[in-house]
């Protein structure tokens, strides 16, 4: 133990990840699916189908994992920071993902997104998730919902509207709790996601995971890092020395 922490890639690891990748790609394709559908039915690290291969985590981002491949890519870039992706440089820890529970219809040999509740495919609905419980649904089901609790809501002062989870009915508060998955090729769907994701971590000072944050001391460069540790270092050895010498003096009187 200790030193088992890390495992190198073979060739043919690498060659297997990409022909599955491939052959999943080439036999959604062949279905008539979208690039679209492919991408949300689809691990954002490896490319492999998430149908199946729970746990399945999201981040804030809106992007989807297997959650097995994401956490090998954090060990690995912790090993090797030349590993590391810029697409999934905001993915540091546990705590910068969530669990998703997907509902599946297998429709033609191919898993689809299910909303639990209105029953919609994933062809037919953008998809959210709450970043509390991580239930999947369509995300035009929680506008909806939004849109009737505010009207219930209107006199009251408070800006935030909670709710519970129309699958789970654990609570969450739609200010900023909901994730939208994959908001490919539209700006303000991603917008949506970093502004809530901002609220939390700066005025919540929470996690994409609802966890709390570390306190932040003054964030330092690799340098400042690296010249501390030196100072300690010389600091250090001066001490020692010094107790040397007292010692020293101290025999010799
Ligand atoms: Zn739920």
């Amino acid at each position: 133990m200790g030193n088992d922490g890390g495992t190198i890639a073979k060739r043919q690891d690498i060659l297997s990840l990409h022909n599955a990748r491939s052959a999943h790609t080439a036999f959604a394709e062949d279905k008539g699916e979208s690039k679209e559908q492919i991408l949300l039915q689809s691990c954002a690290l490896s490319g492999l189908p998430l149908y199946e291969n729970n746990p399945i985590v999201g981040d804030f981002k809106g992007k989807l994992y297997i959650k097995e491949k994401i956490l090998q890519y954090m060990l690995d870039c912790k090993l090797d920071k030349l590993k590391r992706q810029l697409q999934f440089q905001h993915l540091k820890s546990l705590k910068d993902l969530q669990t998703v529970k997907i509902t599946w219809d297998v429709i033609n040999d191919i898993a689809h997104f299910q909303c639990p509740v209105t029953k919609e495919l994933d062809y037919k609905a953008s998809y959210s998730y709450l970043r509390p419980c991580g239930c999947v649904m369509s995300y035009k089901l929680l506008k909806e919902l939004k849109k009737s609790l505010k009207s219930l809501k209107s006199r009251e002062t408070s800006t935030h509207i909670e709710a519970h989870c129309p699958v789970c009915n654990h609570e969450f508060t739609f200010d900023y709790d909901l994730v939208i998955i994959n908001p490919t090729d539209k700006s303000d769907f991603s917008e949506f996601n970093e502004e809530n994701y901002e609220y939390l971590r700066t005025v919540l000072h929470l996690s994409h995971a609802k966890e709390p944050l570390k306190k932040k001391k003054k964030r330092k460069s690799e340098s400042e890092d690296a010249e501390e540790v030196k100072d300690d270092l010389i600091r250090k050895r001066k001490m020692d020395t010094d107790d040397g010498l007292e010692t020293g003096k101290r025999i010799r009187a």
